[in-house]
């Protein structure tokens, strides 16, 4: 049994929960379930960070006392956590005492051993992100967050060390591959840590700041409140020594957005490795949720209510939607549109109309307790034609896990859509209903069902992470009881007489008439044939087949996208105009087929170099993509 421990950041509790600190905790908790699914032992730490200059402006402004305000906010986070179903295993407040004191003994350790010493600081400072700014990070003499002008400050400070630190750090980072991850993160650290390193501010003066946690060997100052917050991952375990910490630290994972990656990514293995504690396994880091191309975020406000799309639509519905629309660790915008596309066509028509056909076929036609397959379902999926759905499960099995070791969520849930496919598809072959009329055909009748409700079954384990509610309907029309294991997701556990209840409107479709634009394009008319080519007119198109590495929204186009393909030999920058056709993460790893040696061109400020192959028709657009599985680079004529 393997053990794992994941965070998410603690969040700050000046504002309130929104999109952004939804995303984060959804995809700790699919994960941790996933893994707790596996059969690991799991722990799940989120919580809040309340000290810091900020909280006490924003107390004053409220006339509160900080500990109130930093109560009530604290508070909020944890409803909604528990509105979305979130299961986490602790949750910490870095004004509790366990905190406290596991920050003052490591700040006495880091002083004793001379990590930190006294220096003075004068620099640009922003008020609103309680940091300073170096020279290069200005822009316009504001700061780039706020965009509100800088004030230079002086004062005595204490310093950790970590400009000591940086070439160690870099060897690190370059010697362990997927430390921070996805790689372009990895790149953008490594590409900071190319400028020296300065050494970490660690406290501020009490004359400006009071609301922190006292340095234990200066009582004028309090700790800096990054240099407080991180070690909440630390704390929340006891500290060095405690049980837990030695049971859990040495399998940490934290997940985090782009946002907060340099404190992350290179701050706390800093602070980490002078305070002779073992580093994290990997650091998780995803993109920013946009609305309408703008980034949410607490500070600049534009708060998208996506707690209300959660009531209106079920929590469900809203997990597969932030988990299946982001690409981990690209950006990418929410929509009440986009969630309601996804809705209708994944989860109502793919997921839903399978489990009520499934399970209202095995009522009817055979009275509502599974029948014993009577033949083997390989031969009898052979004779007719369709793929073996054991074998199709199978294959999504492994696809999961090995998308979940990644943190492509994303990926994992389009390997369940595949076998959703399958099983819809094979529905459709056998046509258990024209079965039913001929009793001879009985067996083979009974074959199908039996196939049905045993991948309904399956799928009642293997949604568990990702749907939680409406995995265990299924489970329960499927008469499963008990916690599912990852373990019994195999295919022949399902027990003939198990008795089936019929189970409609998993996902009712919403009328989307409203919310979706209509599709726009039609088919012009040809009006004269093209002239015709030769073959070596033909020749000198170079066609090939591409894998979409990366697929992201150009900023402030509606059309286009921005795709990373691996062409074998070089990747390349691809732009397609096919925005409005496909969402991002659904091109995530398809190999599509492109015009490799066309001019490079410009559009909306990015280059392009080469063309993606579509097809369209009445309003559709479809990518061409091939049937089966060739390399990169590979050419197509
Ligand atoms: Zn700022």
């Amino acid at each position: 049994m393997a053990t794992f421990y994941l965070t998410t950041p603690i969040y700050y509790v000046n504002d309130r929960p929104h999109l952004g600190h939804a995303y984060t905790t959804i995809v700790a908790d699919a994960m941790t379930r996933y893994r707790r699914l596996a059969g690991d032992e799991v722990r799940m730490l989120t919580g809040t960070d309340e000290h810091g200059e900020k909280i006490a402006q924003a107390a004053a402004k409220a006339g509160m006392t900080p500990q109130a305000m930093a109560d009530q906010n604290s508070a909020a986070f944890r409803e909604t956590w528990r509105a979305l179903g979130i299961q986490y295993d602790d949750y910490i407040r870095t004004t509790e005492d366990r905190h406290k004191t596991v920050v003052r003994a490591m700040l006495q350790k880091l002083w004793d051993t001379g990590e930190i010493y006294l220096g003075t600081y004068g620099g640009h400072y922003c008020f609103g992100c309680e940091r300073f700014y170096t020279e290069k990070e200005i822009v316009d003499g504001k700061c780039p967050d706020h965009l509100r002008p800088l004030e230079w400050i002086e004062e005595q400070n204490y310093f950790f060390k970590m400009s000591k630190y940086q070439a160690w750090l870099v060897d690190y980072i370059e010697h362990h591959p997927d430390f921070i991850r996805p790689e372009r993160y990895r790149n953008e650290v490594l590409g900071f840590l190319r400028d020296p390193l300065q050494d970490l501010s660690i406290s501020r003066p009490k004359t400006r700041v009071e609301w922190g946690i006292e340095l234990p060997f200066d009582d004028k100052y309090v700790t800096y409140v990054w240099f407080d917050a991180l070690l909440n991952y630390v704390s929340a375990l006891g500290g060095p020594g405690d049980e837990r910490f030695e049971k859990f630290w040495p399998h940490v994972q934290h997940v985090t957005g782009k946002d907060i990656l340099k404190p992350h990514a290179i701050y706390w293995p800093c602070m980490l490795k002078a305070a002779e504690l073992p580093l994290y396994q990997h650091l998780n880091v995803h993109g920013y949720w946009t609305l309408g191309g703008h980034k949410i975020s607490k500070s600049i406000g534009n708060l998208v209510e996506a707690l209300a799309l959660k009531e209106k639509y079920s929590n469900d519905a809203f997990r597969y939607f932030v988990l299946r629309e982001m690409s981990f660790g690209l950006d990418a915008d929410f929509s009440e549109e986009g969630l309601v596309g996804r809705l209708n066509a994944d989860l109502a028509n793919d997921l839903g109309n399978l489990v009520s056909r499934a399970t209202t076929l095995i009522v009817n036609c055979a009275g509502g307790t599974v029948p014993p397959p009577h033949e083997s379902a390989a031969v009898f999926a052979a004779l007719r034609g369709v793929p073996s759905l054991a074998q199709v499960f199978e294959k999504t099995r492994t696809d999961v896990a090995r998308a979940m070791d990644a943190f492509a969520f994303h990926r994992a849930l389009a390997a369940i859509w595949e076998f959703v496919g399958a099983v819809n598809r094979y529905v459709d072959s056998t046509q258990p209903w024209a079965l039913a009329k001929e009793p001879e055909r009985r067996a083979q009748l009974d074959t199908v069902l039996y196939s049905l409700a045993e991948s309904l079954r399956l799928l009642g384990v293997a949604l568990a992470p990702f749907l939680p509610d409406s995995a265990l309907k299924i489970r329960q029309a499927l008469g499963q009881t008990g916690d599912p294991k990852l373990s019994d997701a195999t295919w022949g556990g399902l027990k003939a007489g198990t008795p089936v209840q019929k189970l409609s409107g998993l996902f009712p479709r919403i009328d989307d008439k409203k919310t979706a634009p209509a599709a726009a394009a039609t088919t012009k008319p040809v009006g004269e044939d093209p002239p015709r080519i030769t073959v070596a007119d033909f020749g000198t198109i170079e066609l090939r087949v591409a894998e979409v590495l990366a697929a992201e929204p150009v900023p402030k186009s509606k059309k286009l996208l921005k795709l990373t393909v691996d062409l074998g030999t070089e990747q390349r920058t691809v732009v397609a105009g096919i925005a409005e056709h496909y969402a991002p993460a659904d091109l995530d790893g398809k190999k599509v087929v492109i015009v490799a040696n066309l001019e490079p061109a410009k559009l909306m400020g990015v280059e392009s170099n080469g063309m993606v192959l579509a097809g369209s028709a009445d309003g559709t657009l479809a990518v061409l993509t091939v049937d089966r599985d060739l390399p990169p680079g590979a050419k197509v004529r």
